[in-house]
C-alpha cells in the first residue's frame, strides 16, 4: 500500500487527505488524521473526490481555433498574440484572470510574468469575488492582510458568532468541529443571516436581519459594549486609534438596541440578548464570510465587525478573534503572492520602495507602474476593447462573474482569449481561441494556503493524462517565447516556491507580516516532505500561531485602527413585485460544477437549480412548491424549481450560483446580478440584487436518462445531472412537440446504432414512455407526463446497472413504475450511504426514531462524513411536529 498526503481542492478549510493505492492498484481517499485543519474529517464533497477523477470531459490536448494543436503551436499562438497586442496597444491591453484553484507556484509565475515582464498590473483573481472585502478590511484595521485567529479557536471559544455564512454547507468540516466543541464545551452559537440555513440547527440564537443592515447591527454592538462597560480601555488606549469616531458614527445610525432592531428588522429582545452575550463572553469568536464580503459595502461591514473585536481586545487570543473564512482552496495563496490587481507581490503594494525592491529581485525590465484592473473592471475593459488579449486560468467567468451575459459578449469580441483549464467544455471554453490542457487535482504538485494561513502541499497521486501540463509550466513557456526565459527557468514547483519565500523575506526586517524566510532554502526533498505550517515563518524564528495577541500591529505606529462606518440605507425590494435576490452555494456542489457535477452521489442531494422563497411570497406570486418559476430582471431570466421555505426571509429569494449552460438550459443566476462593487475592495455585490418571480406554465414534464451525454434542444427547461451510470435530464416545456415518437427518436437514436425500441403513448392523457435497448440492456429512456413527474428515479438508475432486462423490467419501463413497487427513497440527504429524505421520514414516523443516533443505527444516515447532520436534525424536528 503506497500513501500520498495531499489537500482538498474545494473550500478554504483546506482539509488534508491521504490517497492510498493498494497492491492491486485500487485507489482510495480518506481524511488525513494528522492535518491540523480537519484531523481526519471530510465533508460530503471531500468524501466524493474519488468520483471525480475520471477522464470524462477532460481537456487532454491543446486546441487552437477549435482544432487540436501541438503544444508548440498553441504556445506560439499565445506568445505571438500577447506580443502583438503589447506592440500595437501597449501592455495594459493584456490581462490575466486567474483563480483560487491555482497553486501558489502557478499564481507566482503568472503574477511575475504580467507585472514584471509584460508591464501590466491587469491580473486579478476570482478570489476578488469571495474575500477582497476581508483583505481591504484587514488592511484598514490591522495595517496588513492577515487573519489573526486559528481553527483551534473553534474549540476554545465560549461564544461563536457566525455572520453571513452557511458554515454547515460551505465550510462543513469547521462546522463539525464547532458542533463537537458545543457538545463538550457548551459553546454558545449566534447566527446572523437573513436566511434560516442549516447552520441555524446549531444556533442558540438566529438573527434574521434585513439584507445589508450588518453595519447597523455591529455599530449597535459597539455602543452596547461601551454602555455595558465591556470595552477594554487599557487595550484600546495602548494599541488602537479611532474608537471615539467609530462610536460617534454608530450612534448617528442607531443609538439603542430598539433602534437597531427596527433598522435591521429584528426583535429587540433578540438584539439585546446578542449584545449581552457578546459583552459578557471574553472568549468570543466571530466567523464571517460571503454574506459580509459580497456586498457593495463589504469592507465597511468587515470593519464594523473588527471594531467590536478591537474594542474588547479580542484579537488573536485563544478563542477570541474575528475570523474571515475564505471560499476557495488557495484564495489565501493568491493574496500571498500578490496576484490581485491592487497588489504588487508578497504583501507589497506599488509604493516606490516596494517597486524598486521587486524590480531588482525579479530583474524585471518593465515593472507595472501602479494598480491594474480588478475583476469587474477588467471585463468592462474587455467589453470596451481596451483590453485586447486575456488569459483565463482555471476559472469560468461566464458563469461566476456578475452580469455574466455581458461577460460572454465581451469575450466573444475580444481579439485573443486563452483558457488554461482541465475541463474541455466549460461555458468559457466555448468562447476561447486557445485551450491549454492543465493538470488537475491529484496530478499536479504545489502548495495552497487555507483560511488560517496554513500552507499545505497538494501532491500528485495519479499520472497526468494525455498532453496535460502544470499551469506554471505553461506560463514559463510563454515567458520564454517572449524572450524572458532566464527569469522563468524553473525546474519545478520547489524552485518557484523557494523564490517566492525569498521575496517575502527580502529586506523585510519585520516590516511585512508575510515572511517565509525559513523556507527560502528548502531543497527538493524538504519541499516534497513539507508538513502543514502557518505563516509567518521568518528565518531563525518559530512558525506562527495566532497573530496580534501581543506586540504591535503592523501599521507604522504599531496601532490598529477603528474605522468609523456609516450604515447602508435599509434594503428595499424596489418596484412592486420585486424581491431581494440573494445567491450562494449548496452543500454538495462546488463553483460551476465542472468537477462535482460528475459525481452521481453529489448530484443526488440537489439535482436542479432552485429558487427558495417564503410561503407568503409564494402565495402572492401564485407559485407552488415543486413547480417551475421564472426569476428575472432587466438583465436576464432563469428557470428554477420552486422551494417554499419558512426559513427564507419574506421579500427575498435565494438561488444557488452553481448551474452553468453546460448543466441547465437557463440556470445562470449571476447573469441577473448587476456589476456593482465595493468602492474599497472591488468585490461585487452578489447578495443583494432584485428580481421578480412568475410561474412558468408547463404543458409537459419529462424525465430522460441516457448512458450518453446528449446535446438537448426542443425543451424550454432541461437540467442535466449524473445518475449512476447514466446522465439524467429533467425536462419541461410550455408547448409539446407535434409528435413524441418523432421527437424522442430524433434525440435518442441519433447515433444510428442498431437498437431495440419500445414505446407507449396515451394520447388521451398526453403521456408517453419510450426506451432504447442495446443488446438487451437499457441505453436510454424517456418519460413524459402532463403533470410533474415523481423525481425519484432510483429504480430506473438501477436498471442501467442491470444486465439484459427481464420481461418484468421491460413492463415496468412501459408502465412507468418500479417492478417491485418499492417505496421511493426521495432526495438524497446522506451522501455517504445514499439515504433519502422519504426513507428517513418513514423511518422516523414508523419506527419512532427520536434522535440522530437512532437514525444512524437504523439507516447509517449521518454516520459517515457528518455533512447531513443539520438536515437530519431538521427532519426529526419537522416529522415530530407533523406527528404532534
Ligand atoms: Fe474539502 Fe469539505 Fe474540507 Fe472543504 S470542508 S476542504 S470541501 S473536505
Amino acid at each position: 500500500m503506497s500513501e500520498v498526503r495531499t489537500t482538498c481542492p474545494y473550500c478554504g478549510t483546506g482539509c488534508g487527505l491521504v490517497a492510498s493505492r493498494s497492491a492491486g492498484g485500487t485507489l482510495s481517499l480518506r481524511g488525513d488524521p494528522e492535518h491540523p485543519a480537519n484531523r481526519g474529517r471530510l465533508c460530503s464533497k471531500g468524501a466524493a473526490l474519488g468520483d471525480t477523477l475520471g477522464l470524462e470531459g477532460r481537456l487532454l490536448h491543446p486546441v487552437v481555433a477549435g482544432r487540436r494543436a501541438s503544444w508548440d503551436a498553441a504556445l506560439d499562438r499565445v506568445a505571438g498574440g500577447l506580443r502583438a497586442t503589447v506592440e500595437q496597444y501597449g501592455p495594459d491591453a493584456v490581462a490575466f484572470y486567474v483563480s483560487g484553484q491555482l497553486l501558489t507556484e502557478d499564481y507566482y509565475v503568472a503574477n511575475k510574468l504580467i507585472k514584471g515582464f509584460i508591464g501590466s498590473a491587469n491580473i486579478d483573481s476570482n478570489s476578488r469575488l469571495c474575500m477582497a472585502s476581508a483583505v481591504a478590511g484587514h488592511k484598514r484595521a490591522f495595517g496588513s492582510d492577515a487573519v489573526p485567529g486559528s481553527y483551534d479557536d473553534l474549540e476554545q471559544a465560549d461564544l461563536v458568532v457566525i455572520v453571513g455564512s452557511n458554515l454547515a454547507w460551505c465550510h462543513p468540516v469547521l462546522f463539525q468541529r464547532l458542533r463537537d466543541a458545543r457538545r463538550t464545551r457548551g459553546t454558545r452559537v449566534v447566527v446572523v443571516d437573513p436566511r434560516r440555513t442549516p447552520t441555524c440547527e446549531e444556533a442558540d440564537l438566529h438573527l434574521p436581519l434585513r439584507p445589508g443592515s450588518d453595519v447597523t447591527l455591529f455599530g449597535g454592538l459597539l455602543l452596547a459594549l461601551d454602555a455595558r462597560g465591556a470595552i477594554d480601555a487599557e487595550y484600546v488606549g495602548a494599541r488602537t486609534e479611532g474608537l471615539t469616531a467609530a462610536l460617534a458614527a454608530a450612534r448617528a445610525a442607531a443609538a439603542t438596541a430598539s433602534d437597531v432592531a427596527h433598522a435591521c428588522g429584528l426583535v429587540a429582545a433578540d438584539v439585546e440578548r446578542f449584545y449581552a452575550w457578546f459583552a459578557a463572553t471574553p472568549r468570543t469568536l466571530t466567523l464571517f464570510s460571503q454574506g459580509i464580503n459580497q456586498s457593495s459595502r463589504g469592507t465597511d461591514q468587515v470593519n464594523a465587525i473588527l471594531n467590536c473585536h478591537l474594542a474588547t481586545g479580542r484579537v488573536g487570543r485563544p478563542g477570541a478573534s474575528p475570523f474571515s473564512l475564505t471560499g476557495q482552496p488557495n484564495a489565501m495563496g493568491g493574496r500571498e503572492v500578490g496576484a490581485l490587481a491592487n497588489q504588487l507581490a508578497a504583501h507589497m503594494d506599488f509604493a516606490p520602495a516596494d517597486r524598486a525592491r521587486v524590480a531588482a529581485f525579479w530583474d524585471a525590465p518593465r515593472l507595472a507602474a501602479g494598480p491594474g484592473l480588478k475583476a469587474v473592471e477588467l471585463f468592462d475593459a474587455v467589453a470596451r476593447r481596451q483590453v485586447r488579449a486575456v488569459w483565463i486560468m482555471a476559472t469560468n467567468p461566464l458563469v461566476s462573474l456578475p452580469d455574466a451575459e455581458r461577460v460572454r459578449q465581451a469575450l466573444a469580441r475580444c481579439d485573443l482569449v486563452v483558457l488554461s483549464d482541465c475541463v474541455a467544455d466549460t461555458d468559457t471554453a466555448a468562447v476561447a481561441d486557445v485551450l491549454l490542457p492543465a493538470q488537475a487535482w491529484g496530478e499536479k504538485e504545489g502548495t495552497v494556503s487555507n483560511s488560517e494561513r496554513c500552507i499545505s502541499r497538494q501532491r500528485r497521486f495519479v499520472e497526468p493524462p494525455g498532453e496535460t501540463r502544470p499551469d506554471w509550466w505553461m506560463v514559463c513557456e510563454v515567458a520564454r517565447r517572449l524572450g524572458h526565459g532566464a527569469a522563468f527557468a524553473y525546474d519545478g514547483p520547489a524552485a518557484i516556491f523557494r523564490e517566492h519565500a525569498r521575496l517575502t523575506a527580502l529586506d523585510n526586517g519585520g516590516r511585512r507580516l508575510l515572511d517565509l524566510g525559513a523556507l527560502a532554502d528548502l531543497d527538493g526533498p524538504a519541499y516534497a516532505a513539507l508538513e502543514p505550517l502557518r505563516w509567518p515563518w521568518p528565518a531563525g524564528a518559530a512558525a506562527a500561531g495566532r497573530l496580534f495577541a501581543d506586540g504591535p500591529f503592523p501599521a507604522a505606529d504599531g496601532r490598529a485602527r477603528f474605522v468609523a462606518v456609516a450604515p447602508l440605507a435599509p434594503a428595499a425590494a424596489g418596484a412592486p413585485g420585486q424581491l431581494v435576490l440573494n445567491t450562494g452555494r449548496i452543500r454538495d456542489q462546488w463553483h460551476t460544477m465542472t468537477r462535482t457535477g460528475r459525481s452521481a452521489r453529489l448530484a443526488a442531494h440537489c439535482g436542479e437549480p432552485y429558487v427558495q422563497l417564503h410561503p407568503d411570497d409564494a402565495a402572492r406570486a401564485h407559485v407552488a412548491d415543486g413547480t417551475l418559476a421564472r426569476v428575472g430582471n432587466r438583465r436576464s431570466e432563469l428557470l428554477a424549481r420552486v422551494v417554499v421555505d419558512r426559513g427564507q426571509r419574506p421579500g427575498s429569494l435565494f438561488v444557488p450560483m452553481h448551474w452553468s449552460d453546460r448543466f441547465a438550459a437557463r440556470g445562470r443566476v449571476n447573469a441577473l446580478v448587476a456589476p456593482r462593487t465595493d468602492p474599497h475592495s472591488g468585490q461585487p455585490a452578489f447578495k443583494h440584487d432584485t428580481a421578480s418571480l412568475t410561474p412558468f406554465e408547463c404543458a409537459w414534464h419529462g424525465l430522460l436518462l441516457c448512458r450518453r451525454d446528449l446535446a438537448l434542444d426542443g425543451a424550454d427547461y432541461w437540467v442535466r445531472s449524473r445518475a449512476g451510470r447514466a446522465w439524467r435530464y429533467d425536462l419541461a416545456g410550455a408547448e409539446p412537440p407535434a409528435a413524441w415518437p418523432a421527437w424522442s427518436r430524433a434525440r435518442l437514436c441519433a447515433d444510428q446504432a442498431p437498437v431495440e425500441w419500445i414505446e407507449y403513448e396515451d394520447r388521451g392523457r398526453r403521456g408517453y414512455r419510450a426506451a432504447r435497448l442495446v443488446d438487451g440492456q437499457l441505453e436510454s429512456c424517456l418519460f413524459v407526463e402532463p403533470e410533474p413527474i415523481d423525481h425519484n428515479s432510483d429504480w430506473l438508475v438501477a436498471l442501467f446497472a442491470a444486465g439484459r432486462l427481464t420481461d418484468a423490467q421491460r413492463a415496468a419501463l412501459l408502465g412507468g413504475r418500479p417492478p417491485s413497487g418499492a417505496a421511493p427513497s426521495g432526495k438524497v440527504v446522506c451522501s455517504c450511504f445514499g439515504v433519502g429524505e422519504a426513507q428517513i421520514v418513514r423511518a422516523i414516523a414508523e419506527r419512532g426514531l427520536a434522535d440522530v443516533a437512532a437514525l444512524g443505527t437504523a439507516l447509517q444516515a449521518g454516520t459517515g462524513c457528518g455533512s447531513c447532520l443539520p438536515e437530519l436534525h431538521r427532519l426529526l424536528r419537522e416529522t415530530a411536529r407533523v406527528a404532534a
